[in-house]
Formats: structure tokens, sequence, C-alpha cells
């Protein structure tokens, strides 16, 4: 294979319908990956990302519209690819926010939040796993979050769940460190924490702030990046996108159970 070279790998990127997801399965399916979709709900959206991802160049891709809260529908949806053959490239990218202050975070958004950016990861990977060590080559990339390495308030369900994913990504990179070898790539699982990323997630605190603003979305972008990213300036979804094409390199095969910040300095304060 050489460096960027995904062809024959088969890649199912969760809430891959729209930001950050979305981003990375162009970018996976531009190196030839087959794509496998999933998303919940909106059909034009799954539509339009699937037309998005055949665009970049994805042959035979797929689509699995999946509530990760339900256990059984990952399953099922693990069980379905694993007798097409299985997944070579996981990336666990879907994830909810639920603003509030702890005493006011239900039990119910407590449940949401863990079941969707924790559990829904831990389920996915013990299927894919044991596979990806059969083959010598697979990556687990996990999209965790700066609130997976340092917290803010009203947030406690969302940090606990991005902290929870960073610790599941270290515990199982030690399990599958052998696995494989260096010039198949081996099987290696990573972290990305970004930090504010421009997309439907966070776009509620950017209309809180422009509000302040007089409406002004650039000042309500420029107000919330000056509390916490010392850059200054937002990512885009495609820079999240080409450091997974990296990952997925076999020149990454040494890089396993790292917290990959991508936050202009947030962490790093
Ligand atoms: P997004 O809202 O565009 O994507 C979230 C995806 O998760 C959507 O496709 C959504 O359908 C899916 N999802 C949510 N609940 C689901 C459920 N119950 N079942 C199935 N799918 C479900 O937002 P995004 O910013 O692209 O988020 C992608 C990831 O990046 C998330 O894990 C998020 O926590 C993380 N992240 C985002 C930022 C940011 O600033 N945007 C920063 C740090 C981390």
């Amino acid at each position: 294979m050489s460096d960027h070279n995904l062809n024959g790998k088969t890649a199912l990127i969760t809430g891959s319908t729209s930001g950050i997801g979305l981003a990375i399965a162009i970018a996976l399916a531009r190196a030839g990956a087959r794509i496998v979709l999933h998303g919940q709900g909106d059909q034009q959206l799954h539509a339009d990302a699937l037309a998005q991802v055949d665009g970049a160049g994805a042959g035979d891709s797929q689509y699995f519209d999946v509530d990760l809260r339900d256990v059984s529908a990952i399953d099922g949806m693990m069980t379905r690819l694993d007798e097409a053959g299985g997944v070579d490239i996981l990336v666990n990218n879907a994830g909810v926010q639920i603003i509030a202050p702890l005493a006011q975070a239900t039990a119910q958004i407590w449940d949401t939040v863990l079941a969707v950016n924790l559990s829904a990861a831990f389920h996915t990977m013990r299927h894919a796993l044991p596979k990806m060590a059969q083959n010598g080559y697979g990556r687990v990339i996990n999209i965790a979050s700066v609130h997976g390495l340092v917290a803010s308030v009203n947030k406690a369900p969302y940090v606990a769940s991005k902290f929870g994913l960073n610790g599941l990504s270290k515990a199982a990179a030690l399990e599958y460190a052998d696995a494989g070898t260096k010039a198949r790539g081996g099987v290696t699982v990573n972290t990305i924490c970004p930090g504010w990323t421009e997309t439907a997630l966070i776009e509620p605190q950017i209309q809180e702030r422009a509000e302040l603003h007089g409406g002004d979305r650039e000042a309500g972008i420029k107000d919330m990046l000056s509390e916490k990213q010392p850059s200054q300036r937002i990512s885009d979804v495609r820079e999240i996108g080409a450091l997974v094409l990296f990952l997925c390199s076999p020149l990454a095969h040494n890089m396993t159970g790292s917290s990959l910040s991508i936050d202009g300095g947030w962490s790093a304060q």
C-alpha cells in the first residue's frame, strides 16, 4: 500500500452525513476507500452526503441509518458489515453535546450523551478490532474533543464522555499494539481532539455569542475564540479529514494510543 492509497479498504465513519464526519468520509473516498456512511433521520441529508462521497471517487458506498443509543442496532450494523468483509478503518465520529449546569442535567441527558459519544465507540470497536488484527492492518480513529483533555463549565456529561473516549482508546491501543507488521501498517487506535471547528454542533453556541454582538456572527465567533482558542482561528472540517488520512497510512504504524489535538493551543494552556 502506498502512503495514502486506500484502495480495497472499507471505512465506516459514524455520524458522517454532515460536519467533521462527512469531511473525513470525503478525504478517505479521495484516497480510494470504500465508504460506509452512517447517520440518522433526514433522507435528503443522506442523499447529499452519498452524492458527495461518490463525487470524491468512492465506489460502492453504503449508508446505514442507525440510532447509536440502540446497542442491538449497532450490533446489527456491525454484523452486516462483518459478513460483507469487515471494516478496515473505523472512525467513531458521531457525537452530541447538551449544555446545562450539572444539577440541571437530567439522567436522560447523561444517558444520551454517554451512549452516543462513548458507549457506541465501545460497541463498534468490540466488533471491528479482532478482524483488523487478523488482517494485520486496521485503524480506529475516535473523534474526541479538547473536552477530552480539559473541562469547561456546563458540559459535565460531554466532558465525561470525551475523557472516557480517550481512556477507552488508549486501553484498546495497548491490547492491539503488537498486531500486524510495519509493512502492513499494524492496528492502531487514536483519538483526535478538536477545539472549535465550524459545524452544526457548535452553531447554537455561535448564535448565542452573536446575539451579544447585535447578531453579528463573525463577532460571535471571534468572542468564542478569544476565550479559549489562542490561535484565534476556527478550524475547518477538512483539517481533521487530512489528519485522519495520515493516520490511515502505514507510515503511522507506530502512532497508537495518542490523543492528537487540533485546538489552536487551547489544551496547551
Ligand atoms: P455534527 O452535528 O455535524 O455531527 C454529529 C453527527 O453525530 C451527526 O451526523 C449526527 O447525526 C450524529 N449523531 C448524533 N446523535 C446520534 C445518534 N443518537 N445516533 C446516530 N448518530 C447520531 O457535528 P460535528 O461537529 O461534525 O461533530 C462530529 C464530532 O466532532 C462529535 O463527536 C463532536 O463531539 C466532535 N467535536 C466537534 C467539535 C466542534 O467544534 N464542531 C469540537 C470538538 C469535538
